[in-house]
């Protein structure tokens, strides 16, 4: 494990119709505490010690989360960074990133950041109209103005802090409008998002027939524009894993590629599960039984749920093993492979989506390569 997930605050302040956590098959959060206690911020720091030490980890990536963590308190997030910092030690580096909806993140919150050394991302759609359409406040009204601001503030006096942003896709919203608009705030790296679904709850908008490849489809107009830039404008993680992957590297997330899940989630009342985004599977499908208090994390490494996604292609459907192109798409995000007989040993529900997408690309990168060859670039 690699990437250990602090769900420090199991409640939101803003109420979007598309997230998983509260909208969706698991409705788990209901049973948490809202903000994790100092008793498990120090025995999960404990825990991911004992585990970076066994496996001698020169680092460790710890990522604040929610709901919304900004919720649970300056203090008490400064309290979880600087516990799980002690716990490490000088010798092993700790990453810490937070992921925010941006709605009350301000000047203060920036200053401790800047001296955690924490790194933020921030949850934005593109622009008003697209935005407002899904993330919204439990009364009803927009959050994109006080996003904007935030997202101002950030980029302008706080740009070392800047992680990136997370944008879902939309396909009703214009793709080249909404990726402008990202650009505004001068993200360093922008990161869509496929809406969650599977085979038994399909994605907004996604044909029946499998006929038209609408995902695809939005995601290449952004990728030619960005592509053609004169100029590299922001890294787009998702184009930039794929054609990692067409030359042979690997994929820095579970979005793509075959490489093991290195991810761990550690919800407000210390329970240990996989990838919250199972949350839109069935109901308990994240959970493992481990909890921080009597399990180690090298216990977690070996619940067969687990196991199954280190094994890369040998535990996908028959259709992805004999794709032309698995070692690229590795079968998209585990979540999106839930169907018919309540497993995951499906290709994803958006196959026909990433084939195109991938496809595409690799086309795109093949002609330069050969330009380049030949001495044509
Ligand atoms: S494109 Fe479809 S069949 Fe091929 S690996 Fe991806 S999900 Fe599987």
């Amino acid at each position: 494990m690699r990437q250990f997930i602090l769900k420090l605050h199991s409640r939101c302040d803003l109420s979007c119709d598309y997230c998983y956590v509260y909208e969706m098959a698991d409705q788990s959060w209901k049973m948490q505490p809202r903000r994790m206690s100092t008793g498990v911020i120090a025995t999960t720091a404990q825990r991911i010690a004992e585990h970076a030490l066994a496996h001698r980890m020169p680092s460790v990536h710890l990522i604040l989360h929610g709901g919304e963590p900004l919720l649970a308190g300056s203090d008490h997030i400064a309290h979880a960074v600087r516990t799980v910092r002690e716990a490490l030690g000088p010798a092993i580096r700790l990453d810490v990133s937070l992921q925010t909806n941006a709605m009350r993140l301000d000047e203060t919150h920036l200053e401790l950041f800047d001296e955690l050394g924490v790194r933020v991302g921030v949850s934005l759609d593109g622009d008003e109209e697209g935005h407002d359409r899904h993330r919204r406040r439990p009364d009803g009204r927009g959050s994109h103005a006080t996003v904007a601001a935030a997202l101002d503030l950030l980029a302008g006096r706080y740009p070392h802090l800047y992680g990136g942003l997370l944008c879902t896709v939309d396909v009703r919203n214009d793709p080249i409008a909404t990726y402008k608009a990202l650009l505004e705030s001068q993200p360093p790296r922008i990161d869509f998002l496929l809406p969650h679904g599977n085979w038994t709850e399909p994605p907004p908008g996604l044909p029946a027939d499998g006929g038209e490849t609408p995902y695809a489809d939005w995601l290449i107009a952004i990728f030619d524009l960005w592509y053609a830039a004169p100029k590299r404008e922001t890294e787009i993680r998702l184009f930039a894993d794929i054609i990692r992957l067409l030359i042979g590297g690997t994929s820095s997330s579970e979005a793509v590629g075959l490489g093991p899940a290195r991810m761990v989630v550690i919800e407000a009342d210390g329970a240990v599960q996989q990838s919250d985004t199972l949350k839109s599977a069935y109901p308990g499908a994240p959970e493992t039984g481990f909890h921080v208090f009597r399990d180690s994390f090298d216990a977690v490494l070996r619940h067969p749920a687990v196991i199954a996604r280190q094994l890369g292609r040998d535990s996908l459907a028959r259709a992805c093993q004999e794709c032309p192109i698995v070692s690229v798409c590795g079968g998209g995000l585990y979540a999106h492979r839930y169907g018919e007989g309540g497993h995951f040993a499906h290709p994803s529900v958006y196959c026909n989506d990433l084939f195109r997408l991938i496809t595409y690309i690799r086309g795109e990168v093949e002609r330069d390569v050969v330009a380049l060859l030949e001495g044509r670039r």
